[in-house]
């Protein structure tokens, strides 16, 4: 009779699941039926506990409790979400970052600002604004290489998915860390012209250090309506450099958008919180102000 072991889920693909131990060994499961009857999909990233068999297949028995999930694509326990930007060419369309990293802060996943093609553009602005607002932010250059170390560092010991739209330079940056990355990914995109709903492999990567790596599509089709499904009144506590100002507000139910004598409005005026993160927060505060709880998905 083998014993139970506690594995991370790798792997997910035609009904089997690939489970690494903390020893390194890689298992090829199958999931037990009882999931199915308490309502549970074993995801990527899943912390399982599985039962080798003498075949030398084994079976997921367990699922951990999850830290967090995230639905597209389909991933637990991530520690860290790395948003990939280039400074130029495309630049940033800042709305749809600061509601990512909203959306990131809801879920408790930390995300690194990781800043691409500083060789066309000097990236001081863009990093400086998210660095001011409280993120950790990295200047990596795809071409030259330059800054890749720094990034291995920040992947190491965790679980970490790269995003970023296309044309920022992910895929060298992916490349940088493993050329396994552009097999996996490569080809993949003429399939995504079948409409949102089209399922993707999702694979996380080991890679030294005791990082695990996945890929993800961009984040610019994403809506605070089917993520998470943050309310008007909990924005500003997923705005990092906006929330520390909320608890001084002596308004109740103060939308910091508008109102005079308001204490974020007044740290937007001394030049404490950038503007264009302001700006940001005010139109999805407008965004969001309308819907009703149970239309929240
Ligand atoms: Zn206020």
């Amino acid at each position: 009779m083998n014993d139970r072991q506690t594995g991370r889920i790798i792997k997910a693909t035609g009904g089997f699941y690939y489970v690494r131990t903390s020893h390194g060994r890689a298992f090829t499961c199958r999931a037990k039926g009882l999931f199915r009857n308490r309502n549970i999909t074993p995801l990527v990233g899943d912390l399982a506990e599985i039962l080798p068999g003498l075949d030398g297949e084994a079976t997921v028995v367990e699922i951990l409790p999850r830290r967090n999930a995230t639905v597209r694509p389909p991933l637990a326990n991530l520690d860290q979400m790395v948003l990939v930007l280039s400074v130029v060419d495309p630049a940033p369309n800042l709305l749809v970052v600061d509601r990512f990293l909203a959306l990131l802060e809801k879920q408790d996943i930390q995300p690194l600002v990781v800043i691409t093609k500083s060789d066309l553009a000097d990236p001081a602005d863009l990093a400086k604004l998210y660095k001011k607002a409280g993120f950790p932010v990295l200047i990596v250059c795809g071409e030259t290489g330059n800054g890749i170390s720094a990034l291995m560092d920040a992947l190491s010991g965790k679980v970490s998915a790269f995003s970023g739209n296309s044309g920022v330079g992910k895929s060298s940056l992916l490349n940088l860390l493993d050329p396994r990355f552009a097999v996996a990914t490569g080809g993949t995109s003429k399939k995504l012209g079948r409409g949102k709903h089209t399922t993707r492999h999702v694979e996380l990567f080991p890679l030294p250090g005791d990082a695990l790596v996945a890929d993800t599509p961009g984040f610019s089709s994403m809506s605070i309506t089917e993520m998470g499904g943050i309310g008007k009144d909990e924005l500003a506590a997923c705005f990092r450099d906006l929330a520390p100002y909320t608890e001084k507000c002596r308004f109740v139910n103060c939308s910091h958008t508008c109102e005079k004598g308001c204490a974020v409005l007044e740290a937007l005026a001394r030049g404490e919180i950038d503007p264009r993160r302001h700006q940001s927060y005010t139109l999805l505060y407008n965004e969001v102000k309308d819907i009703k709880p149970w239309e929240q998905k």
